[in-house]
């Protein structure tokens, strides 16, 4: 099971788990991932890495070929803010961030929420592990 956070065109956030990213690719073509606040069903996800422990925070990561230039704008305002507050309440433990985040979960280290880099399949086996990893928001122009 993998966990997405996702969000729909109208900046409606919210998570969802899914078998595997092929399965949500596939769900979310044919429709069958909806916003849970207003149905809409044009709905993106976040990247994976770098990921964050606690909080209920993702964010919108959408194509830019369907925005116009104002939403573009308006994404990119909400993730450079949402970034900042991720910044400012979580703890930076780099490279060491699966490492920490298992310590953490395991009760060997105090709770707190950290923020670092994983690889797609560090944050899996986290997810497998039970450990709470969220997506970092990034911006359409660091993807490339
Ligand atoms: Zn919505």
């Amino acid at each position: 099971m993998i966990k997405y956070a996702l969000g729909c065109a109208e900046g409606h956030r919210f998570d969802s788990w899914f078998p595997d990213s092929d399965a949500y690719e596939k769900q979310r073509k044919r429709g069958l991932v909806a916003c849970p606040e207003c149905g809409d069903i044009r709905v993106e996800k976040a990247i994976m890495a770098p990921a964050v422990v606690g909080g209920e925070r993702g964010a919108v990561e959408t194509p830019a070929e369907v925005l116009t230039d104002d939403r573009r704008r308006h994404a990119r305002d909400m993730i450079v803010r949402l970034r900042r507050e991720i910044e400012a309440n979580t703890d930076d433990v780099g490279a060491r961030f699966p490492e920490v985040a298992r310590a953490i979960h395991q009760g060997d280290e105090p709770e707190r929420a950290i923020r670092g880099r994983a690889s797609l399949k560090e944050a899996k086996a986290l997810i497998e592990d039970g450990v709470g990893v969220l997506p970092m928001p990034a911006l359409a122009d660091e993807l490339n």
